[in-house]
């Protein structure tokens, strides 16, 4: 097996072996763009070397084969004082991991070399810059000397020269720094910095392997849900010098805006400088349009460029560039990452261009990235100032008390929200970042690490907020002169930039046009109808708004659970005599009839599945304990007639509590087994439903009700009570759509059974998950969060289907159902009708539609066009 590929070979080799990176590379090397040469090592010689501790017998030879390529290629020598050839190694791995894995610049250099490149370049204060740099990371990446030894070293020569610039030192304070920087390696690695570059390289490229298994990289991983065992590839590549004076310089850009989605190239740049210092931000670099005023012609030589990327890639990329006395390399590209607005925009744009179609466009979004523009924003007074402003790096807002570190901020958000405060951040702090609410820093650009990842967790951010000091040893921040401390309050909008002190009230953001032209075309793809759960005028027209196509549950009870309606319905459940009963009970249908009929005008001429009463009756009563607390108290102290009165009436209630009291209330009175022992709570909704369509009828509207009987088991209680709604009816001359929800495992057994009877069958993936687990719904969170952590569960069954078990209970219901009752509409209303694996699990088992809580619609639009996509893939793929 071959495992080293120069950049211009590797044609026909996928991501999965070179990398992201080395992909990128090899590619923009065949376009013909100025790519300094190199060659990849490629991912399988990482994982050969993760698994058995060693490289490949031939890993070296093949290296060493590639450099003298290079070597040629070049006309430079590595080692050579004469004609140096300097090296970058750095990692990439299928899936871009920025800042998570390591990087050696510089490598080659010796006391030898570095005199070479002295006389070469006639620039000594550059040479031996070089020679620290190398020097510093090596003994951070190879041997894991941390860093700051060398940072404060580099503090004390600027303090002692009285300097605040590295670039107001001169050649002979970094010949003095070159010498301090050995001694420390010296005295912290235990051996002399190595002299041979040969060996810089063996190690480099090892250590590059090895920062696949280090801490942050494993975190991204968990949080971006990569495979642990892709393996990196290392990328050796001929060094070119963005720090070689005023007319070099680096920087790193996207095709168009990663936050807008507008279609200019934006990014930033440093002159005189090496990329690590545009992406760690440790100076604040210019707008890349400003290069147009430095340097010109490099300037529409990068524009070009860009545009070639785009057409080639057919997706917005994310490049980075080196100026090197005038002239443009480009050093890596890739897809960039982007906001969730900016998702929309260019995947939206570049369909209209003409570059992928509409197919595409849809499938490249995220789900999460609609949840993410549904993001609130702080509704701020007329007046209300913001503290600071910095640049709006993520989208979004959050409310969380300030934190200094990110164990801080992981140890914290434990308890309560949080906002990571530091001066800027860097791949160590990834932890507390994922556990932040919100990331505030003081310095950096749209495109530092801070703004990078932030961007990709979809946590609000702002960054480089000049006005910003960060004490993190005082546990303090100032901003003109205000001190704010840990644990005080802030407020962000990574959208505007803006910080707030104190909390301040969100407010959901817009959609832009684009979101919507995108959901357009996915309703025209999508198999699956999309329905809402609503169960007031509100949410119906809120749904229908957000493009529902009719509600798939709304669940009655929740009309009887409004503070004005509880004590009616307790006179109901309560009732000493059938006179009583019914008196509550035709209030109660006044009510019930005034909700049916603005619901249905709001879906005028769409389904509305109305669910008939489910929930057990003890739950619109009082709790039990609370009773007994207050009859106990009553009982036990000298009554006034009024607390007479009280204390009998608390005595009946609980009488009353504990005859309905059921050990299992989950399993017990409810549902279709309330409707056939109490029917008349039924009867009063059936009556109501039908008063209110024949109400909407005689207006001339177009009411499509559809009544839902829960919880069945069996085909009998089914048809019982069918019996009995149908009864109603037809005292009022209507024959609506009866149907049953699926959300006991016995239903699914006799799925055919079921739908002998019903009209539509929708499953109550809630109950059904809960009963087929037997994890009680209000109880498991207690352990499923452990059986997550554990790999125990891979993910939580109430959010996400689990399609092995509750899944195969479903295929067999539909099928059977379907064998019975070819046309028979079936669909899903639990929680799962909302999300996305779910949701492609139900369009491939053929349900009719989904129905979710209104804010998850467009999710659901969307997951559901994605689902028909897939199949059209996959069936692609098998024909
Ligand atoms: C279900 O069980 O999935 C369902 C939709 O009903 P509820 O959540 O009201 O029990
Ligand atoms: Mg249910």
């Amino acid at each position: 097996m071959k495992f080293v590929y120069a950049f211009s070979e590797a044609n026909g080799l996928s991501k999965d072996q070179l990398g992201g990176k080395g992909a990128g590379l090899s590619a923009m090397t065949r376009l013909g763009l100025p790519v300094p040469p190199g060659f990849t090592v490629t991912t399988e010689a990482c994982r050969a070397y993760h698994m058995h501790r060693q490289t490949p017998h031939n890993l070296w030879m093949e290296v060493q084969d590639a450099l003298q390529a290079l070597e040629q290629q070049t006309g430079k020598v590595l080692g050579n004082p004469e004609r140096p050839l300097l090296l970058s190694v750095r990692s990439g791995a299928k899936f871009s991991m920025p800042g998570m894995m390591d990087t050696i610049l510089n490598l080659g250099l010796n006391d030898e070399v570095v005199e070479g490149l002295t006389a070469l370049t006639q620039d000594a204060r550059f040479a031996f810059d070089a020679y620290r740099r190398l020097i510093q990371m090596f003994a951070d990446v190879v041997v894991g000397v941390p860093r700051h030894h060398f940072e404060t070293a580099l503090e004390d020569l600027k303090m002692a020269r009285g300097v605040q610039e590295d670039l107001s030192l001169t050649a002979e304070d970094l010949q003095e720094l070159v010498t301090t920087y050995k001694r420390l390696f010296k005295r912290h690695a235990g051996f002399e910095f190595p002299q041979s570059p040969q060996f810089q390289l063996q190690e480099a490229i090892l250590a590059v392997f090895k920062s696949w298994g280090n801490r942050r990289a494993a975190t991204y991983r968990k949080l971006h849900h990569i495979p642990d065992d892709l393996g990196t590839a290392a990328n050796v590549q001929a060094m070119v010098f963005g720090n070689l004076g005023a007319t070099s310089g680096t920087g790193v850009g996207f095709t168009r805006n990663p936050i807008s989605g507008d279609p200019q190239v934006f990014g930033e740049f440093l002159l005189n400088a090496q990329g690590e210092d545009v992406v760690a931000g440790i100076r604040t670099p210019l707008p890349l349009c400003d290069l147009q005023n430095h340097l010109p012609e490099v300037h529409d030589q990068l524009m070009h460029t860009a545009g070639l990327l785009e057409k080639h890639f057919k997706d917005m990329q994310d490049f980075e560039f080196t100026i090197e006395a005038g002239r443009l390399y480009m050093l890596q590209t890739r897809a960039g990452k982007r906001s969730a607005r900016a998702a929309f925009k260019i995947a939206h744009d570049l369909a209209q261009e003409g570059l992928i179609s509409r197919e595409e466009a849809l499938s490249r979004i995220q789900l999460e990235s609609l949840e993410q523009l549904m993001y609130p924003q702080p509704v701020t007074h007329h007046g209300q100032k913001a503290l600071l402003k910095g640049l709006p790096a993520s989208p979004g807002a959050a409310s969380g008390v300030v934190v200094f570190s990110a164990d801080e901020a992981v140890e914290v958000a434990k308890t309560r929200p949080c906002i990571l405060v530091t001066p800027e951040t860097s791949p160590e702090d990834i932890h507390g970042m994922a556990s932040a609410k919100g990331i505030l820093t003081a310095r950096g650009g749209m495109t530092s690490h801070a703004a990078v990842v932030a961007r990709g967790m979809g946590c609000p951010a702002v960054v480089g907020a000049e006005d910003l000091r960060v004490d993190r040893e005082a546990g303090v921040m100032q901003v003109k002169g205000l001190t704010i401390r840990a644990g005080e309050t802030l407020t962000i909008s990574g959208s505007t930039g803006e910080v707030f002190l104190g909390e301040i009230p969100l407010q959901d953001s817009q959609l832009d046009p684009e979101v919507f032209e995108i959901l357009s075309w996915a309703d025209g793809i999508r198999k699956l109808e999309v329905r809402a759960n609503a169960d007031t005028p509100q949410d119906a027209r809120r749904a229908r708004e957000n493009g529902a196509q009719g509600i798939g549950l709304c669940r009655t009870e929740h009309m009887f659970f409004a503070e004005e309606r509880i004590p009616l319905v307790r006179k109901m459940i309560l009732a000493a005599s059938a006179q009583e009963e019914l008196e509550a009970l035709r209030l109660l249908q006044n009510m019930q009839r005034r909700d049916f009929e603005a619901i249905l005008l709001a879906m005028d001429g769409l389904p509305v599945t109305i669910r008939l009463i489910d929930p057990p009756l003890h739950e619109f009563l009082p709790q039990m304990s609370d009773l007994l607390v207050k009859v106990t108290q009553l009982a036990q102290q000298e009554r006034s007639e009024a607390e007479e009165t009280t204390y009998q009436e608390a005595r009946e209630l609980l009488e009353r509590v504990k005859q309905l009291h059921e050990v299992n209330p989950m399993m017990g009175l409810r549902g279709a087994r309330l409707g056939i022992t109490r029917p008349s709570i039924i009867c009063m909704q059936v009556h109501a439903l039908a008063e209110a369509t024949c109400n909407l009828l005689a207006q001339g509207k177009k009411p499509r009700p559809e009544i839902m009987i829960p919880l069945t088991g069996t085909a009998q209680e089914l048809a019982y009570v069918r019996h009995i709604v149908e009864e109603v009816l037809a005292s009022h001359d209507l024959h609506l759509p009866i149907g049953s929800m699926i959300e006991v495992p016995r239903a699914c057994l006799v799925g055919g059974q079921l739908a002998d009877t019903a009209d539509f069958l929708s499953f109550g993936t809630n109950d059904l998950t809960q009963m087929t687990y037997g994890y009680s719904r209000d109880d498991a969170a207690r352990f499923l969060g452990t059986y997550v952590e554990k790999g125990i569960l891979t993910f939580d069954p109430f959010t996400r289907l689990d399609e092995d078990g509750v899944g195969t209970l479903i295929s067999m219901a539909v099928q059977d159902a379907r064998r019975k009752k070819p046309e028979i509409k079936l669909g899903i209303c639990g929680e799962h009708g909302g999300e996305a694996h779910s949701i492609g699990f139900f369009h491939q088992v053929g349900l009719d539609y989904v129905s979710c809580s209104p804010f998850r619609l467009l999710a659901a639009r969307l997951a559901a066009a994605q689902a028909t996509l897939n199949n059209h893939t996959q069936e692609a793929v098998l024909a």
